[in-house]
Order: structure tokens, then C-alpha cells, then sequence
């Protein structure tokens, strides 16, 4: 099998079996599996690469037991399984080349999305059989894609890294959906040293095979916060003076939380997006729940969005007279493509016969928590970019026909490869 046809294969065997943030277990044994047959890679797996008081939104020891015998059930090698814990199933490999250089990291993600899959036959995966194999999750985002062009790299370190120099780390972060997983890969050191940092996304902004978006501007800062209001229940009949209304002041709150006074200085966004309250038309609801996000087009507009959701939450809680928890559950900030790292990539991208087009940035307005690796990075002195592989979308991201043109695959690897000629080749 050519390296095309393995990029091809690889995504359809990840793309039917979807996982969603931190139990991505048979995807990232399948990744270990794969890498620990490269030559010369180190693999750190795990705790070894996240660090658990530092993720966001982590499943509950019994949620991540079921996925576990899931994964195995699916296939999963379990020695990695076993080392992944619960809900620590990032991956970082590693390639140390003789001569000195500097650490370039690329970042792929590797989680789905909780969506259910179109089983129309004019969507590729339903026609052509790899179709999610579990409804309520699909690769609707492309990360399926991500972490094949990740392990399509390692394969290339081998025929190119006879000229290379410092070293090469491929980080598969869990979680990305939701800005969960790079917080806790960050804490653990994953970025600590490196000189050159690269993420990259198919598709969004980029929707033409061949195009190459060296970077991206409008990433959205974001936090994203569950919240608990817990009242007092009551006979709505007899006695609805002793009771502590939640769902009523579940309703006050969404509706405060999207009047917040608008920052001027850029853009804000906030979204109740899930309300849950009550038990029973007769009774006073002692008990809601509201999942929400705000976002600001940079991190102060955010902080401020975040500090104004949380006064209204303790406000909110206060009039009605109920207890409110707030757990933050997901996190991303602004980020800023570095000016000499996109002409590496622009020079890169041009020197590939599938390139057809190269620009220097697309808007890609959505959350990213690549952000927190690239802060991190260039908070030391390093450069990073969040370039775009352009493919050809059937439909827009998150939807339930999304799919991506497989050819942008060999692309994306080639234009990783690329990248790593020009940093580490040393004369
Ligand atoms: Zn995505």
C-alpha cells in the first residue's frame, strides 16, 4: 500500500469508529500501535503527557471505564488502553536526530463530535462503508483526518530525516471539541522547549482542494462553563412560597446572560446552548442545569464576558434565592500567527505539485485551543502558525454530512514534511 492509500485507509478505519474528548482509547492505540513500529520514535503516552488537575471537562471514572472496554471490544491494543487511565489519552512522539537544531511540534487532534451521521447515499462514508459505527458521534470535523496526516509524517521522518537536525515531535491532543484537552498538555511540559510549533485544520475557511492558508486570523477566545442551580422543591399548589425556584431562575439567567453590555472594543459572543430543569409540572423546580460559553475576539474581551457571566450567575442566584455552582469545563485564547513561520510555510506549500493556491492568513472565526499551545510557545521566545489544508467540503463543519475531499490527506502530510525540510535539514 502507497503512503496515499494508507492515508485513505487510516482515516476510514478512525472515521467509523468515532470517540469522543478524552476517551479517543482505540484512536490513540491505534496511533501508538502505528508509531511504535517507526523507527527511532519515542512514545509518551498518558500521564506522561497531560497533566490531570489541568484538563477540563474529564468523564467520569465509570463514563471512561465503558469507552475503554468499548475500545477494546473494537479492537484496541490494550497495554496502551491500560497505560491511557481515565480520560488521559493524549500521545506525543518523538524523533532526536544526531546533529543539533531546534524542536519543531505539530499539533493533530483526534476527537469526534456528539452527531449523529447522515446514512444518505450521497455521503461518501455511508456509500463507500465506513460510516460511524456508533449513532450520537461522528468524525463531523475532520480531526479523523488530522491524526492520519500526524501518522503519515511519522512515516515520512524516515526516508527525510537523514538531513535533519534537533528534533521532531507530533503531539495527538485528546479533546479539542469543546477546548478541553491542550490545557492539560501544555502543564505537562508537552511545548516547554520547542522552537516551532504548527497546527493546522482541513477545510473551515479553506474549502478548495489545493489551497493552502499558511495562517489564521480571528480565533475566538472562549470559556466555556456548566452551571448548577439548586433550589428548594415545593407543592406548586399548597405551598409554593417555601419553595426555591431554579427553573426560574435558570430562565432569568439565560436571558440576563445574553443581555450582557457589549465590550467595544471588539467582538463578544455568549450562548446558553443546553437548559435543563424541574421534575414535574405540580412541583417547584429545585434543581437546573445550563450549559453555556462565552467568546471575545481577544482574551481581554473574553476575561471581561467571563468576569460579566459570572456576576450574573451569583446575581441571578441571589434574587431567586438558590445555590449556583459554576464549573468551567472548556478554555481557549486568542492567538497570533507569527510573520517568519508563515513564509516557512508559504515557501513550503509552494513547492508542492498538489498546491494550487497559497495565501498568506484566512479568518477562521471559531475557538481553537491550538491557542493555548501557541501562547505557550511564543511566551518563550518560539514561533507558531495555524495554517489551513484546503479541501473540498460536501458541507459545512459539525453537520451531519460533513466530509472532506481524501486528497487534501497526502497533501497535509506532504506540506508537514515540507515544513520540517525547512527548519531541521542542517548543512
Ligand atoms: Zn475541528
Amino acid at each position: 500500500m502507497d503512503l496515499a492509500q494508507q492515508l485513505v485507509a487510516w482515516r476510514r478505519d478512525f472515521h467509523a469508529h468515532p470517540e469522543l474528548g478524552f476517551c479517543e482509547y482505540r484512536t490513540a492505540a491505534r496511533v501508538c500501535d502505528v508509531l511504535a513500529a517507526v523507527p527511532g520514535c519515542k512514545l509518551r503516552v498518558g500521564r506522561e503527557v497531560m497533566t490531570e488537575s489541568a484538563r477540563m471537562g474529564a468523564p467520569a471514572p465509570e463514563d471512561a471505564a465503558v469507552a475503554r472496554a468499548e475500545a477494546i471490544a473494537a479492537g484496541a491494543n490494550p497495554k496502551w488502553v491500560d497505560a491511557m487511565g481515565d480520560g488521559l489519552t493524549g500521545v506525543v512522539a518523538e524523533w532526536t536526530f544526531p546533529r543539533p537544531g531546534p524542536t519543531l511540534a505539530f499539533r493533530v487532534d483526534m476527537d469526534a463530535l456528539p452527531v449523529t451521521e447522515s446514512v444518505a447515499t450521497t455521503h461518501a462514508p455511508a456509500r463507500s462503508g465506513f460510516i460511524s459505527g456508533r449513532p450520537g458521534r461522528m468524525h463531523a470535523c475532520g480531526h479523523d483526518g488530522h491524526t492520519s496526516i500526524g501518522l503519515g509524517l511519522a512515516q515520512l521522518v524516515a526516508r527525510r530525516g537523514a538531513k535533519w537536525g534537533g528534533r521532531l515531535r507530533i503531539i495527538f491532543q485528546p479533546a479539542e471539541e469543546g477546548c478541553a484537552g491542550a490545557a492539560s498538555m501544555v502543564e505537562a511540559g508537552v511545548v516547554k522547549d520547542v522552537d516551532y510549533f504548527v497546527a493546522g485544520h482541513l477545510g473551515t475557511a479553506a474549502d478548495e482542494t489545493g489551497l493552502v492558508s499558511c495562517g489564521s486570523t480571528g480565533f475566538l477566545a472562549t470559556t466555556k462553563l456548566d452551571v448548577t442551580l439548586r433550589g428548594v422543591a415545593a407543592h406548586a399548589g399548597m405551598k409554593p412560597h417555601e419553595g426555591r425556584n431554579a427553573l426560574l431562575a435558570a430562565a432569568t439567567l439565560t436571558l440576563q446572560l445574553h443581555a450582557i453590555t457589549r465590550h467595544g472594543a471588539g467582538d463578544s459572543r455568549v450562548n446558553v446552548g443546553q437548559l435543563i430543569a424541574g421534575s414535574g409540572r405540580n412541583i417547584i423546580a429545585d434543581h437546573a442545569e445550563l450549559k453555556l460559553e462565552v467568546r471575545g475576539s481577544n482574551t481581554e474581551i473574553n476575561e471581561f464576558m467571563t468576569a460579566e457571566a459570572r456576576r450574573i450567575i451569583a446575581a441571578t442566584a441571589a434574587m431567586h434565592d438558590v445555590q449556583a455552582t459554576v464549573k468551567v469545563v472548556g478554555a481557549a485564547q486568542g492567538a497570533k500567527c507569527d510573520a517568519a513561520l508563515k513564509q516557512i510555510v508559504a515557501g513550503a506549500a509552494r513547492s508542492l505539485p498538489p498546491t494550487k493556491r497559497v495565501v498568506d492568513s484566512l479568518e477562521m472565526p471559531g475557538s481553537e485551543d491550538a491557542s493555548c499551545f501557541m501562547n505557550a510557545v511564543q511566551a518563550r521566545g518560539g514561533q507558531a502558525t495555524y495554517l489551513l489544508i484546503g479541501s473540498r467540503l460536501t458541507a459545512g463543519h459539525h453537520h451531519p454530512t460533513f466530509d472532506f475531499d481524501e486528497a487534501s490527506l497526502l497533501h497535509g502530510v506532504e506540506l508537514y514534511a515540507a515544513i520540517a525540510d525547512r527548519i531541521l535539514t542542517v548543512p
